[in-house]
């Protein structure tokens, strides 16, 4: 299925019965009938040694299906395992216009929400196993991370170095014309840093005087810690004070490495959301 389709589907939602239709979802599910079996095992329905691995959904739930059994086995997967009020709120953000649905074009890759959601899900429905799930992740943060592109600032100078790529930089980046290693890594825009280096960091604009002072914090990052300073800077919404954590725990660039950075990802998304 690609994303345009889901994308569709999703502008659809608002027009759509979206409770009836989690439950006639969720009716089908694995996780329905494993709380179903749950339900009826604690009701005394089902003896505590019968094992239904090769009882067929469809055969269990017309077992049940209009028992009390059965209701409370779908408000227990509704309470538990789905989130339907928020569900029906984001729908109504789509009806209402204040949620906007767009196709991110991020390749192969899972957006970092797209990725605590297939993390999440996947452990809940056991798609992927936790091992080869957490190894696909960290594969994938890898590529992304060292494959993104920063803006090098000397702060020394200040000089704009131009546009790197994070695996193409030496061990220890430094600035070919004053030999510093207080480089900064940098998403902002290109015309914000050529002004703050115009001005000489003097007489800053405030937005131009917060970008120089996140400057100053990175370069001094990266001279102590090189590259790898500049790989965890990389990371998604990752602030000074992640960075400054993950370095503290590895200095290197390594698996572990990659590891942490998704780690102070998550915790950067939670700011973010929650
Ligand atoms: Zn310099």
């Amino acid at each position: 299925v690609g994303a345009r389709y889901v994308a569709q589907v999703l502008k659809e939602l608002p027009k759509m019965d979206v409770k009836a239709l989690a439950r006639k979802a969720v009716e089908r599910t694995g996780l329905f009938k494993r709380r179903l079996i749950h339900v009826a095992r604690k009701a005394g329905a089902l003896e505590r040694w019968a094992n239904f691995s090769n009882v067929s959904m469809s055969k269990l739930v017309s077992m049940f299906e209009g028992t009390a059994i059965y209701e409370e086995a779908l408000k227990d997967t509704f309470r538990k395992d789905l989130d339907v009020e928020g569900t029906l709120e984001v729908v109504e953000g789509i009806r209402s216009g204040d949620v906007e649905v767009v196709v991110l074009e991020s390749g192969e890759e899972p957006s970092p929400i797209a990725r605590v959601g297939i993390e999440r899900m996947s452990m809940k429905m056991d798609i992927i196993p936790p091992e080869r799930m957490k190894k696909l992740l960290l594969e994938s943060t890898k590529a992304r991370i060292l494959g993104e592109f920063v803006h090098l600032l000397c702060v020394k100078c200040p000089k704009y170095l131009g546009i790197f790529r994070v695996k193409s930089l030496p061990e220890k980046p430094r600035c070919p014309s004053c030999g510093s290693h207080e480089v900064a890594p940098l998403k902002e825009s290109e015309d914000i840093i050529a002004s703050i280096v115009r001005k000489g960091g003097k007489g800053l604009s405030k937005s131009e005087e917060r970008v120089w002072r996140k400057a100053k914090k990175y370069a001094k990052l990266v001279s102590k810690y090189g590259k790898t300073a500049v790989a965890v800077l990389a990371g998604k919404g990752v602030r000074y004070e992640d960075a400054e954590w993950v370095l503290e725990s590895e200095d290197r660039i390594t698996d572990r490495l990659f590891e942490l950075i998704m780690e102070a990802e998550r915790r950067a998304l939670k700011r973010r959301f929650w």
